[in-house]
């Protein structure tokens, strides 16, 4: 069995997923296919969320009917006339959904928007599996809350493996079905409620159900051809790798690689499965192969990832009492406390300097450093990171380039830039 996700763009409308149906169709293994709610929905379906919680009704309905509006453009160009029974379904999420903007908003946001927020894969599944259906494609919907179970922390969920061991296969057993179509992104609490596993948390859910279920492989379907020594819409001679190893893949997720998502690694690595990050345009390229074995020191590249948005900020114990022994642990705790994505960290003995993905919390957890630290800080920043970079790599990104921050390991250098 073979386990592929599909990302936001590659079913973005209806010729996406024309496109997604010939590839399933071609295919000759059993497949678990993992979709992602179609083209920007994930955004749209946040502004909601934010506007409901916000008791913004007007905008709430408006936004509302933008998305009902784009899906149905798509939906009236790949369903018959004929299949009232499809588009009755998807009718049903969106008067479901619609029902729910309509009561009012608990006090939990996370709550709110991990509700509101699901119902973006919800409603590209339906789709694409009626759509299929309708093709003569037979396939199974799975309803992927009701096996992959979370604990309870709303908008960034934590998988509860064993329950979810348990559960899975009981889904996905592949005794009269060759395909199943389910929703990466969501799960549900034990006690049903829906959550997220965190934004572009789609190759996480194609890595869990790999995992649990021992799949032969894995494919992330993607915009480009495969895992590039670069961003090719930053750097348009990007090349791509033909393959690298699990611990790489792993070291660009982290380092803000946008091609694989950062969790998605560990459970395929732990069952040794191989995946496959190819494009969904053309499917039968070979793409980039994540594996075991390493790249030969020979055929490494410097890759270069770009991390914009970014916040430096330092920090000095007002006592003047040092940094590593005395203030990390309460420091760290107060980043955790504020869910802050921590890039980069260099300390002196007593001042501590870490760069940070720009969000609105950040201002939070200044406010409440200011009490025993001196806080000073920068915005508009990007963070360059080059793997296996050399001087010439190194030239490249920084010649002329105020450099705030820099920080090289031996496969790795770091460089927090103003932005020009
Ligand atoms: N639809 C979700 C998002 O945009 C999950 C994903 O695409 O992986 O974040
Ligand atoms: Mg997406």
């Amino acid at each position: 069995m073979d386990v592929f996700k599909f990302g936001g763009a590659s079913v973005n409308s209806a010729e996406g997923v024309q496109n997604f149906f010939k590839i399933v169709q071609s295919y000759k293994n059993e497949s678990l296919i993992v979709v992602s709610a179609m083209g920007k929905t994930t955004n749209a379906l946040e502004q909601i969320a934010d506007n409901f919680f916000h008791k913004k009704n007007d905008l709430v309905q408006k936004q509302f009917e933008e998305v009902k509006a784009y899906h149905f453009d798509i939906i009236k160009a790949l369903f018959s006339k004929e299949n009232t029974l499809s588009v009755a379904k998807i009718d049903v999420l969106f008067n479901d959904l619609n029902a729910y903007l309509q009561k009012p908003a608990s006090l939990n946001y996370e709550f709110e928007y991990d509700q509101i927020v699901a119902y973006g894969e919800l409603l590209s599944t339906t789709i694409i599996s009626e759509y299929l259906r309708q093709k003569g494609v037979k396939n199974q919907w799975v309803d992927i809350r009701r096996y992959l179970k979370t604990n309870d922390t709303f908008g960034e969920a934590k998988v509860d493996w064993e329950l979810s061991r348990q559960l899975i296969p009981t889904a996905f057993t592949f005794q009269d079905t060759f395909i199943y179509i389910t929703q990466g992104f969501i799960g549900g609490t034990s006690s049903n409620l829906t959550t997220t596993l965190g934004r572009e948390g789609s190759d996480y859910t194609a890595a869990i159900l790999a995992n649990i279920l021992d799949a032969r492989e894995v494919s992330i379907l993607k915009d480009v051809p495969g895992v590039m020594n670069a961003d090719p819409k930053w750097l348009p001679d990007a090349k791509q790798l033909k393959r690298i190893s699990y611990q790489e893949a792993i070291e660009l997720a982290f380092f803000g690689a946008k091609v694989i998502h950062p969790k998605t690694i560990q459970p395929i690595r732990e069952k040794n499965i191989p995946m496959h990050v190819r494009s969904f345009i053309n499917f039968f390229d070979q793409g980039t192969l994540v594996s075991e074995a390493s790249i030969e020191k020979s055929a490494k590249i410097p890759i270069f990832i770009q991390k914009k948005d970014q916040r430096l900020i330092s920090i000095r114990p007002k006592d003047y009492s040092f940094v590593i022994e005395e203030n990390l642990g309460p420091i760290f705790s107060m980043i955790a406390k504020h869910r802050l994505k921590v890039n980069l960290t260099q300390n002196s003995a007593i001042s501590f300097s870490l760069c940070v993905d720009n969000s609105k919390n950040i201002d939070k957890l200044i406010e409440s450093l200011k009490e025993n630290y001196e806080v000073r800080y920068n915005d508009n920043l990007e963070l360059i990171t080059i793997r296996h970079y050399d001087s010439d790599s190194i030239n490249q990104m920084t010649e002329g380039r105020n450099i705030l921050l820099e920080q090289k390991s031996r496969d790795t250098a770091q460089y927090v830039l103003e932005c020009n």
